[in-house]
């Protein structure tokens, strides 16, 4: 079905990530699900780093010049879709969220000098980075409004401000800041984005937020920081100032396709968990839970909503491709809602059909109800993205919203 979309290089490569997320990934998953991840960053995910290095594997969204693959946004996006069939696999190839925006962003737009110091030991995997944006005291669906400032002194900015949901923050080696530079512009060109290390002074790390009852630990975290009176050079600027809302616009078109394309690696792999247990859990001898036409209901229903969903993001791929984010915003905002909540179906049908073992930490289930649940507000809530569609729709028949 989605050979549609395959390349020549595709060809190759898709069956030998398959085969390496087969081998060496999945493996990994038990010792995932039962010890603290920062356990598994330090030894087992380091080594397997190591590993895809070696196989060539290393930064697909990457440029050749940078060390990656140098695919498009549409051949990506069905690597990350294979990725994202384990919790592991975007973090074992360096091309997890938030990192993977950042270094998008830090190429396309960063000096030389700040290439060298962040973008590069970010892509060899020696150092993480975050993205620190929302503000507690603010509505993060309308980001135009928030209190973080950078003020110029001299050569320098001084940074204060307040943000949660800094993801990745513990442990990352800088925040890319997005802050008030010019508070008398118009609202979108109020902020800029700056880089501060994170052992600078007046940094604080307040908290790992809690998330379902879990506050997880070094990559797979989300975190309250405070920036006070943080001084970096002005260099630390990325492109110019007040761009700071037009370069997250930037960051976030393609974010959604990989994130999107994630999300249907996880439908996949429930999908196949659900099924496979349907076949063998028997209520009866010879009676499997797959006899039972309501779950025979959500396995067709589960494989129609991720076909569909495919199709759909790997169109918007091309698009984004070939005509750029700004003409595939509708069909962006569409993705991200529709696809969010076919993911949360296609969870909960497996948890259901697997029973009380679906919400267990035996299997991956469990894990992605409680993480997951966050991609219907991440990255726009799905009202957004939907006010967005019917906006657009509804401008045709002459009705302005
Ligand atoms: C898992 C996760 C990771 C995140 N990582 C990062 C990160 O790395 N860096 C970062 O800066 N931020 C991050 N965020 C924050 C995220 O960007 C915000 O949560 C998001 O923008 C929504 O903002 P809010 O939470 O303040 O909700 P609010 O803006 O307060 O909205 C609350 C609710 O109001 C409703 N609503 C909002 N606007 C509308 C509207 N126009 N029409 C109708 N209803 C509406 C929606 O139901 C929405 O869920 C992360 C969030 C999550 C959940």
């Amino acid at each position: 079905m989605s050979d549609l979309f395959i390349t020549d290089r595709l060809q190759k490569l898709l069956p030998r990530l398959r085969e390496f997320m087969r081998e060496e990934v999945y493996p990994l998953e038990k010792l995932f699900l039962t010890r603290p991840y920062i356990e598994l960053e330090q030894n087992e995910l380091a080594n397997l780093r190591q590993k895809v290095k070696a196989a060539g594997l290393w930064v697909p969204h990457l440029p050749e010049a940078e060390g990656g693959m140098g695919l498009n946004l549409t051949e990506f996006g069905q690597v990350s879709e294979i990725l994202g069939t384990s919790p592991l696999g975007h973090y074992a190839f360096n091309c997890q969220a938030p990192d993977i925006g950042n270094m998008e962003l830090l190429h396309k737009y960063a000096s030389p000098i700040l290439k060298e110091r962040y973008l590069h030991p970010l892509i060899e995997g020696k150092i993480r980075s975050c993205f620190s944006m929302t503000e507690p005291e603010f509505a993060g669906s309308n980001p135009v409004r928030m209190a973080s400032t950078a003020e110029k002194v001299g050569n320098h900015y001084v940074i204060n401000g307040h943000k949660w949901f800094t993801s990745s923050a513990d442990g990352a080696a800088f925040a890319i800041v997005m802050a008030i530079t010019n508070p008398q512009a118009a609202p979108h060109a109020r902020a800029s984005m700056i880089i501060v290390p994170l052992q600078t002074p007046g940094f604080v790390h307040v908290r790992r937020i809690p998330i379902m009852g879990e506050a997880g630990s070094g990559y797979m975290s989300h975190s309250e920081v405070r920036y006070e009176n943080c001084v970096v050079p002005v260099e630390n600027l990325i492109g110019r100032e007040g761009e700071g809302f037009k370069l997250a616009q930037e960051r976030l078109g393609p974010g959604r396709i990989h994130h999107c394309m994630r999300w249907i690696g996880i439908c996949e792999r429930a999908f196949e968990l659900m099924c496979r247990y349907a076949a063998h859990r028997e209520l009866s001898e010879n009676n499997p839970i797959a006899s039972k036409q309501i779950v025979q209901h959500w396995i067709a229903e589960s494989r129609a909503q991720i076909n569909a969903a495919r199709l759909m993001v790997l169109h918007t791929a091309m698009g984004i491709d070939s005509k750029g984010t700004h003409a595939m915003r509708v069909e962006i905002s569409t993705i991200k809602f529709f696809v969010a909540n076919v993911l949360m179906q296609v969870i909960d049908r497996a948890i259901q059909t697997h029973g009380a073992l679906g919400i267990t930490e035996d299997t991956l289930l469990s894990f992605w109800y409680r993480h997951e649940r966050g991609a219907r507000i991440y990255d726009g809530p799905d009202e957004v993205h939907k006010y967005v569609v019917a906006r657009e729709t509804l401008k045709e028949y002459g009705v302005k919203i």
